[in-house]
């Protein structure tokens, strides 16, 4: 059963049809200007609103705004995406991050052309159908594309911490994530207007992403402010939202920084197509292990090195976080750099101007950078003057 917390029954909420068009209403003036969002009212393009979603996915909306019109531009129909080369894709997708989106997104337009005239289906098995398309984005598309509200609403992040507040819940410790979030969509679904359920799902994320903030909510600019049980039982800052995540396992791993002499192009690996990170480029690197980092004759003698040289440490680590390890890199520069390196299986040299616009991942955007910084001649200078 889902867990209003306690003294939260004291408090009546409004009718669900009076809140749902406070928060249109809300929207209306308050919404925030996207690239990928229509006026108020407007139908939206499916593809148009597919790709902002799958970009969205766990990135900033700051981030995606500044990538979703080059990317646009560049592949503006299901058709156009489909006949791109899936390398032209990821590096299309550099800096968004989470390449198996980009993976999917290709795979998903392929598909839609073969057996669905490049067309976005409506129906939601359809939809959930098609690789990468999740519950929350099956319902985003079939809500803003196609204006459909009658199955259960879009509930990202934002919409949770809104209607956790509105209706002040809580969870037992050890609540299945899943009840926890199935709980969440049926209360959303509470809210649901008769209208605009495109709309509707929007205002609810804006305002939790610029009113109904994680901390310090700003209840007095909130439509709902008189309706909200968290507000009215003062627990609006300190409800718990969610289970407390557990810490990630560490890993460690050396990775080699390799730049070629004469034009500073640097060495990097395609990682294979498939699996993690699938295509995309990153310096050489060992695996990730439980314990400290690897030496450069051990990385050699793995396979992760293709030749022997006298390495050198640079100064500090790299840590990153990804959804289920810690990592932690150590990294390695060697100045003498044979010339038959072309041999390493996946490996190309890459231009230091030509860095921005390749497919590296976050986690090799930081090594790269670590890299560069701390070979700077001035860095390396002021070192052995230290
Ligand atoms: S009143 Fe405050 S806590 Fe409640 S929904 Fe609005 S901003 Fe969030």
């Amino acid at each position: 059963m889902a867990s209003r917390i306690p003294d939260a029954s004291l408090v009546t909420p409004a009718p669900p049809g009076a809140l749902a068009a406070r928060f249109l209403a809300w929207y209306d003036r308050h919404r925030r200007h996207l690239p990928w969002r229509m006026a108020p009212g407007t139908p939206s393009d499916p593809y148009r609103v597919w790709v902002s979603e799958v970009m969205l996915q766990q990135v900033r909306v700051e981030t995606v705004a500044r990538h979703y019109a080059p990317f646009l531009e560049r592949w503006p129909t299901v058709e156009a995406l489909a006949a791109a080369p899936l390398e032209e894709v990821l590096r299309g997708w550099s800096g968004l991050g989470r390449y198996a989106r980009a993976h999917n997104l290709h795979a998903c337009a392929r598909l839609l052309v073969e057996r669905h005239e490049g067309r976005l289906p409506e129906d939601e098995a359809a939809l959930r159908a098609l690789p990468g398309v999740g519950p929350y984005t099956a319902a985003a598309i079939r809500a803003i594309a196609f204006g459909r509200g009658d199955a259960l609403p879009p509930v990202d992040g934002n919409v949770e911490r809104v209607v956790a507040r509105l209706f002040a819940l809580g969870w037992e410790p050890g609540t299945p994530d899943t009840r926890r979030r199935a709980e969440l969509r049926r209360f959303a679904a509470s809210l649901a207007p008769d209208g605009r359920p495109g709309d509707h799902a929007q205002a609810i994320m804006d305002l939790g992403a610029t009113v109904c903030v994680p901390r310090r909510p700003r209840c007095g600019a909130c439509p709902v402010q008189d309706a909200c049980a968290a507000r009215a039982l003062g627990v609006a800052d300190t409800l718990v939202l969610g289970p407390k995540r557990a810490p990630r396992p560490k890993r460690y791993a050396t990775a080699f920084w390799v730049s070629r002499p004469e034009d500073g192009a640097v060495l990097l690996r395609r990682r294979p197509m498939k699996g993690p990170l699938g295509g995309t480029l990153e310096p050489p690197s060992t695996e990730w292990r439980p314990r400290r980092a690897w030496r450069a004759a051990e990385a050699i003698s793995a396979g992760a090195l293709p030749f022997a040289a006298d390495w050198r440490r640079l100064p500090g680590r790299v840590r990153h976080a990804l959804s289920s390890y810690e990592v932690e890199f150590a990294v390695m520069t060697a100045a003498d750099v044979p010339r038959a390196l072309d041999t390493m299986d996946g490996a190309v040299w890459v231009g230091r101007e030509h860095l921005e616009g390749e497919a590296l991942s976050s986690l090799a955007r930081k090594l790269v950078r670590h890299a560069l910084a701390a070979t700077r001649p001035r860095a390396i200078r002021h070192r052995r003057r230290a």
